[in-house]
Parts: C-alpha cells; structure tokens; sequence
C-alpha cells in the first residue's frame, strides 16, 4: 500500500509512519516530492490493512497498490524519475540518444562510431564486451580489454558508457569502467544479478526478456529498487512473435503501458526488435512518437564485417542523418535533447 501524506508533513510525521510500519514487520520506502512525500509500504497485506494510518497525523490517505510491483509504480512515485548519468539526464521529458557498436572489436572501430555518436548529438555510448551469444562458438567480446577500449573513447569524447553485465562475479571490473550497467533480454529474470546491482549507486538499463510480459518486466525492475537503487532505465527491444520478417516484433504499446503504470524511463532498441537496418529509422520515429524517453541504437564503421549485429547496424558515416532525423522529432514533440 502506498500512504500519502498531506502537504506540509512534517518529518516528524513522516518518520512516526514509518516506525508505525516497521513496528508491524513492513518496510517503508519514503519518497519525498516537491510538495507531497509518498511511504511505499512492503509487507503482509492482511497484517497492513488493520493498521490504522490513516487516523495518524499528517497522513491524508492511504491506497491500497493491487498490482503486484509497487515501488516501480506510478502510484507509489507520480513524478517521472529523472536518472543522471554524467551529467546527460533521462526521464521527465529528457531525452538520450544511446548508439555504438553491439561488440566492442577494436580500438578503432570503438572510436570511429564514439565519434560519429558525438557528431551526432549523441548522448551515450554503448557496446558490449561481454557477449550473451546463441551460439557458444560465436565471438563472445573482448572482456576487459574491450571495457578499456569504451572508457578510451569517453575519454577523448566525453560520452557516458553503457556495457552489459552478464554475470555477477563480473561486477567489479564493470562498474570499474561503465557508467550505466546494461541487463540483457536474456538476463532480464536473473534475479541473482538484478538483486546485486539492486545494491549498486549505478543506473541500470534493464531490457525487456525475449518473452517477459510487461509486469514480469516491471517486476524485474522492482528486484532492482527493492534493493536501494532507484536508477532503472527500461527498455524495449522486441519480443518473441510468430512473425518471421523482423528479428523481433517491436511492442510499441509496451512503452505507452511502461509508461502509464511506471515512473521510470523508458527507451527503444529498434535494433534488436527489427534486426534490420532499414527498419531502424522508422521504428525509431515510431517510439519517439509513443513516448519513449530514448533510444539505444547500433552503429558500426563497417557493418558488413562486424564480428555481431551488422545487419541491424547503420554505418556510421550514415549515422548523423538519422540522428538528425530522430532529434528534430523528439524536439518537435517536446523533449529536451540537450
Ligand atoms: C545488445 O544490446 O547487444 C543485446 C545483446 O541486446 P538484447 O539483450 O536486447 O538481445
Ligand atoms: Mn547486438
């Protein structure tokens, strides 16, 4: 349940509910507005219900949450979040544009597409170093050698990174590097791993699973936050369909439902949803269009001989014209792309 406390609570007030709460074996997430401070309360919900918090001072009422995430929910946080990587924000009508390669390959290829992402109007760079691959003999990343070669390139370009993690004992050697740590469709329910950056001071960009429904998403970001780091950035990258023409098939209303039922941002990978290049663009104005707060796309220096994901990769001496194209819209329809 979530307590909403009048405006002008004192912290005094504030604090008794909270006690109120963990005197009843629930835990109690505060999360002070502008005006208002909400209390996201965990626990027992028979034990919850025969509290009477409403009847304490400085609350205004109390609302039962009947979905099963809640501190992902708009109810328990109205307000967007707004997460800050490096001084590049997203959320609340700001927007980012995320690109690079899928795999780091070289020191070249990583600085050539850094580039053309900062030429761009670019926000972030992304690129994998440790690969979540079908196949077992396909290229699985550079490991840390590729991480090196993404922090040279925020060096010389001042872009944030983004890099995925794949498994927990990895951490450490990440987070030593990335800026924004990427959880991949394949690891959206691995809750060992969504539990141990729960406890990390770093955003978290959580894909959507190749068939996770939108809650069991959303409840995969609430493992997160549970665990103390309210940094989660969702996103959609296509899911499981029976059609065979694109990779995936891009779930637009996910981001207008994400949206609706969560304060947190959310982005599009028209890359992985479509696979195909030529998609890339329209998709791209698709979920610029539905709301969506960024977008995190692929772009390679020469994509007919890149090691993953060339099919679905723009060239990046053609990256700037997309760019142009995505920002103009996302300007146009009212987000911040400073
Ligand atoms: C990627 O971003 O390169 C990737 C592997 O994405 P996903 O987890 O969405 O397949
Ligand atoms: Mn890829």
């Amino acid at each position: 349940m979530v307590v909403i406390m009048q405006e002008g609570a004192t912290a005094e007030q504030v604090a008794q509910v909270v006690a109120r709460v963990e005197e009843a074996g629930a835990s109690a997430h505060v999360s002070s507005g502008e005006r208002v401070t909400v209390i996201g309360v965990i626990g027992d919900r028979e034990d919850l219900t025969a509290l009477p918090l409403e009847a304490m001072p400085g609350v205004e009422r109390v609302v039962a949450v009947l979905k099963p995430y809640k501190l992902v929910s708009r109810e328990f946080h109205p307000a967007d979040t707004v997460i800050d990587v490096r001084g590049k924000m997203i959320g609340g009508g700001r927007f980012a544009l995320i690109a690079g390669p899928c795999s780091v390959e070289t020191e070249e290829q990583v600085m050539e597409s850094a580039r053309a992402v900062k030429a761009a109007g670019g926000h972030m760079l992304r690129g994998g170093a440790f690969k979540p691959r079908t196949s077992p003999y396909a290229f699985q990343g550079l490991g840390e050698e590729g991480l090196k070669m993404l922090a040279a390139a925020r060096d010389e370009t001042g872009l944030p990174i983004v890099t995925e993690i794949m498994d927990p004992r990895d951490l450490d050697v990440v987070c030593r590097y990335t800026d924004v740590l990427q959880i991949g469709a394949r690891n959206m329910q691995n809750f060992l791993l969504l539990a141990e950056v729960g406890r990390l001071d770093k955003p978290v960009l959580l894909k959507r699973g190749l068939s996770a429904t939108i809650e069991e998403w959303l409840m995969a970001a609430e493992y997160v936050v549970k665990g103390g780091n309210e940094q989660v950035i969702l996103c959609e990258r296509g899911i499981r369909t029976f059609e065979t023409a694109t990779r995936n098939t891009l779930d637009l209303s996910a981001v207008a439902a994400a949206k609706l039922a969560s304060h947190l941002p959310v982005v599009v990978d028209p890359s992985h949803a479509t696979g195909r290049r030529d998609l890339v663009l329209p998709l791209s104005l698709a979920a610029v269009a539905a709301g969506a707060d960024g977008l995190i796309v692929e772009t390679h220096p020469n994509p007919a001989h890149a090691l993953s994901d060339g099919p679905q990769s723009i060239p990046t001496a053609a990256f700037g014209e997309y760019a142009a194209r995505v920002l103009e819209l996302a300007r146009w329809a009212g987000r911040s792309v400073a």
